[in-house]
């Protein structure tokens, strides 16, 4: 019994639909999935009912980009109630600020006279919370580049002409805001950080677990990080960052979280927590 919590829709940066999705966790036999958009949980209703009728357990989860330090890192927070108050009043002003950003970073595109426009964007996007992937296909769409990584590259990663700099919620108070909504956090691919100096901090702010398993990590990070969440008594998660055909081949079911660990994070929600009491649903 295998999961994959680290997977992404057309509700963010995602080419896949819910439906979709869930039909192909199905297909790769997963017990259990997460969907972990992009500081939204607007794809989590959908995902649910199509994993209900092909009998794998959904947990509702967000990736928040977040900051700790000067660094950017990505917290995920498991089992959240999508219907809190705060966790979506907080959710659309992310939102906001990405649509503001692709409207910026478009601009600065413009003045490099970059055939692009925030229509074409907002259009190929469709959802209210995009990203840069989102102007690399349109730039692939108009020629100016031929694959993401090259998009990246020229334009949009840190310190590139088409890049804009994004406000980010302060790492502890992303956990805050996680547990407020009756979730776990989770540190999303450390090796892809690489300032584990970070943990401690976190883990007193109150961190829960840590993605030990995911498709950028080779197997000695995997047993770094596993000894790492051993120190620190942190849940372990793990998953395959999947955006469907955004990166070549899709990722979905290539990472392979035992379930037990899954088993593990309800036993550590409160003893109220709806999710305490769901069993995996193989049908
Ligand atoms: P944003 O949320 O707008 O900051 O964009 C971050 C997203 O871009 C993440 O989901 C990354 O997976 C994706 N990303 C970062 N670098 C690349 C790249 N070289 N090729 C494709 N996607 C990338
Ligand atoms: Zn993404
Ligand atoms: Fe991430
Ligand atoms: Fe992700």
């Amino acid at each position: 019994m295998f999961s994959d919590l680290h997977l992404h829709t057309s509700f963010s940066d995602g080419t896949y639909t819910p439906e979709f999705l869930a039909s192909e966790a199905r297909r790769y036999e997963l017990t259990a999935v997460a969907l972990t958009d992009h500081d939204t949980v607007e794809g989590c209703p959908r995902m649910a009912a199509a994993c209900g009728q092909n009998g794998v357990e959904f947990i509702p989860a967000c990736e928040f980009t977040s900051e700790s330090q000067g660094t950017e890192l990505h917290l995920i927070g498991y089992f959240l109630d999508i219907d809190n108050a705060v966790l979506l009043q907080q959710t659309r002003r992310f939102q906001e600020v990405r649509q503001n950003r692709i409207i910026e970073m478009v601009g600065r595109l413009q003045e490099l006279s970059v055939n692009i426009t925030v229509d074409q964007v907002s259009a190929l996007a469709n959802c209210k919370s995009p990203g840069r992937p989102h102007i690399a296909r349109v730039l692939i769409q108009n020629g100016v580049c031929r694959t993401l990584d090259e998009a990246f590259e020229r334009f949009l990663k840190k310190g590139r002409p088409g890049w804009v700099p994004k406000f980010k919620i302060d790492a502890a108070d992303a956990i805050a805001l996680i547990h407020q909504s009756g979730g776990l956090a989770s540190m999303a691919h450390p090796a892809l950080v690489r300032r584990d100096e970070l943990i401690p901090g976190l883990v007193a702010a109150g961190l829960d677990g840590i993605e030990c398993y995911h498709t950028k990590h080779p197997p000695m990070t995997v047993e770094h990080y596993l000894a790492m969440a051993d120190k620190h008594k942190l849940l372990v998660t793990g998953g395959s960052d999947c955006h469907g055909m955004n990166k070549g081949k899709p990722l979905i079911g290539s990472v392979k979280l035992p379930y037990f660990r899954v088993t593990e994070m309800k036993e550590h929600l409160p003893s109220d927590h709806p999710a305490r009491q769901s069993v995996p649903n193989t049908l």
